[in-house]
């Protein structure tokens, strides 16, 4: 990828900053730079929310007809798809991500749009039968102009999980993608003013999260925020939202469960667990950092996951066959070593990996999945969310102690349980407290049903028709008989 300059999406133009700040974004298998990114402050996010709110004032999207609408949602899962080539390579260079993997993840943004597609003339009020002389109905109405701020962990999937139910219901978005992943939401916006949505409608303001993001919570003009972020930052938008008593969504930090009884079908179970904690290098949200084993299969069970931890294929993200990439930056790996060093000073054992490999990998910023035994409850590698390839495994006894054991945490966002015992099955998945949970499966999105966390993993749902209730509000209107 040549070098180029990417400018802010503000009202169907790409545009440099205001002060011509610009920072580079780089690949972090390479160090590479791959574009250089325009850097917005306060003055440009004041700009794009103007736009915004301007063309949610003038009615352009919302009142359109609903199947048009609808259409034009369509278009962009239709231009997604014949692009997700493109958008794969982007996603896999900024973020680091195996190749195969962003494809499977390019096609999961092309599902969520059809999926909101078809949910645009599904929403609507009801009548009710007021106690007085009248009928009272209620409209779904669109809340305006919403902030939707993403991580760098999913860029696009995640970027998808709030654009789509938002343009669905009418409102008008600013984007502020993650500093180091900037490139997939501006080649998205590109792509959405192709597929006819109304200029405006959907904008991006690239740029630092202290300043860009924070400009953008406290604008006056902003009705909703959706941050999907770690539970730190997520503290502080919620504060500043109480500001102007904005809507507020927060998808956060976990550190889920993977709890596996004695009866489990081991095979699968030791597969599924591996790219239940090492998908996207650990740097996932929902990875299963904390595994309970039974104790009479704990042995084995660590035995055989060790081995195969130790044949996963960790290198250049191009390469079809490579299972995990770098992390997303030097700083990010030097945060999940120092997890390490953690742990091994509080005594925890160390069975494999934690290696900075050498060679032609040396230029990213790669660390080899680690495994650790011997840790206990009150360990802060058992407490605090690494955001690496590191898990902790340790022995339960009977499924009292195991549901207690899953739920010792701040966090609640998935978790899995492996049992062929059915009764137990459901006993165990609604004790424990999580927003999502799979039973003998590692899966945690189902773009169809809600999806976000419990206790301080979050607030509110994303995904399914959930997620349109928290980007409309109800307005009841009277009519008198008389
Ligand atoms: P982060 O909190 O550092 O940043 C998230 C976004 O917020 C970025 O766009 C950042 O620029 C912006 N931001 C930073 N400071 C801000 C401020 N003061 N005001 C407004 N915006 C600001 O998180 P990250 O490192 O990008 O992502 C990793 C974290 O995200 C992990 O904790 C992970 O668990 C969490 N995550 C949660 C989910 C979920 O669905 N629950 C999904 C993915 C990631
Ligand atoms: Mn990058």
């Amino acid at each position: 990828m040549t070098q180029t300059f990417e400018g802010l999406a503000i009202g169907g133009k790409r545009v440099a900053a205001a002060n011509g700040a610009t920072a580079p974004t780089y690949n972090p298998a390479t160090g590479e730079v791959l574009a250089q990114v325009a850097q917005a402050s306060a003055v440009d996010v004041d700009q794009a929310v103007r736009v915004a709110h301007d063309r949610f004032s003038t009615g352009a999207w919302k009142q359109m007809r609903s199947r048009e609408r609808g259409q034009i949602l369509g278009r962009i899962a239709t231009l997604i798809r014949e692009k997700s080539e493109m958008l794969a390579q982007i996603e896999s260079r900024d973020g680091g991500k195996p190749i195969s993997a962003a494809r499977g993840e390019i096609g999961a943004v092309a599902n969520t749009f059809e999926y909101y597609a078809g949910a645009v003339n599904k929403i609507h009020g009801q009548t009710i039968p007021g106690n007085a002389n009248g009928t009272v109905m209620t409209f779904r109405e669109a809340l305006g102009v919403c902030a939707l701020i993403v991580p760098w962990n999913f860029p696009l999937v995640i970027a998808g999980w709030k654009i789509a139910p938002a343009l669905a219901m009418g409102n008008t978005v600013i984007v502020k993608p993650a500093s180091v992943t900037p490139l997939s939401a501006l080649a998205l916006a590109d792509l959405a003013l192709e597929a006819g949505l109304p200029e405006g409608v959907f904008n991006v303001v690239t740029g630092s999260g202290s300043v860009a993001g924070n400009a953008l919570v406290t604008h006056p003009l902003v009705r909703k925020i959706s941050f999907t972020g770690s539970t730190e930052i997520g503290v502080g938008v919620m504060q500043q939202a109480a500001a102007g008593i904005k809507r507020v969504s927060l998808e956060l930090g976990g550190k889920s469960a993977n709890i596996i009884f004695a009866d489990a079908r081991l095979e699968p179970c030791v597969e599924s667990s591996l790219w239940s904690v090492y998908d996207n290098a650990g740097q996932d949200c929902c990875s299963r950092t904390r595994f309970f084993v039974e104790r009479p299969i704990f042995d084995e069970f660590v035995e055989r996951f060790v081995a195969r931890t130790q044949t996963m294929r960790v290198g250049d993200p191009n390469d079809e066959k490579t299972d995990m990439g770098p992390l997303i930056t030097s700083q990010h790996r030097d945060s999940v070593v120092n997890y390490l060093h953690v742990g091994d000073g509080e005594g925890a054992r160390r069975l494999c990996g934690g290696d900075i490999p050498g060679g032609a990998l040396a230029a990213g910023n790669y660390l080899t999945p680690a495994v650790y035994v011997d840790v206990k409850p009150e360990m802060r590698i058992m407490r605090e969310e690494i955001f690496g390839p590191v898990v902790c495994i340790m022995p339960f006894d009977g499924e009292e102690e195991a549901v207690r054991f899953a739920n010792d945490t701040p966090y609640g966002l998935s978790g899995s349980l492996w049992t062929r015992d059915i009764g137990r099955a459901l006993r165990v998945a609604r004790a424990v407290e999580t927003g999502m949970l799979s039973i003998n499966s590692s899966s945690s999105v189902h773009i169809e049903a809600p999806f976000g966390g419990m206790k301080q993993s979050g607030l509110g749902r994303e995904q399914g028709m959930t997620a349109l209730e928290h980007y409309s509000e109800y307005k009841s209107v009277f009519i008198a008989n008389d």
